[in-house]
């Protein structure tokens, strides 16, 4: 089967890159399932798993916070404000986000808490969480 080359940059640098069958990932726009030879397109992501498929049958996954996604004919490209392989996951430190994240959403409504940080902070540790367990 035809492969395409995928590479995951992050601001901190290159995470992760392969030639695979299959890239897909959920879009702002709904799910995205790239095969070779896809045409031309650039999508902004949500936080969630880009989930790759090997030659072979293998699959990988890693987790992104967010960015875009960008297909040439011969490369995909996302790019993330942070993307980590599911092998590369800490899953304490995820745990405690989540916990930090669910405790300012519980202070909310009480004292002066930015819902929206905690939101994200929120789905960036479950994502993480979700991811790992997959690997
Ligand atoms: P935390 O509160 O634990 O820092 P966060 O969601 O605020 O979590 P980010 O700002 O998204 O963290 O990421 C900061 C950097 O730390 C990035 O390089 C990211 O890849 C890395 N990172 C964050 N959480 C984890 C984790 N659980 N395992 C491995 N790397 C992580």
């Amino acid at each position: 089967m035809k492969t395409i080359k995928v590479s995951v940059v992050t601001p901190d640098g290159p995470v992760y890159e392969s030639d695979v069958e299959m890239v897909s990932t959920k879009a702002k726009s709904g799910e995205l399932g790239i095969l070779p030879g896809h045409i031309p397109l650039v999508a902004p992501l949500e936080i969630g798993a880009v989930r790759l498929k090997l030659a072979g049958g293998k699959q990988e996954q890693i987790a992104v916070s967010g960015g875009f996604l960008e297909v040439r004919p011969e490369q995909v490209t996302v790019l993330a404000q942070a993307a980590e392989k599911a092998s590369d996951i800490d899953i304490e430190r995820a745990q405690r986000a989540k916990e930090r994240a669910e405790q300012r959403l519980q202070q909310a409504q009480q004292e002066h808490v930015d819902f929206k940080r905690a939101e994200s902070a929120l789905r960036r540790a479950v994502n993480r969480i979700n991811v790992a367990g997959n690997r």
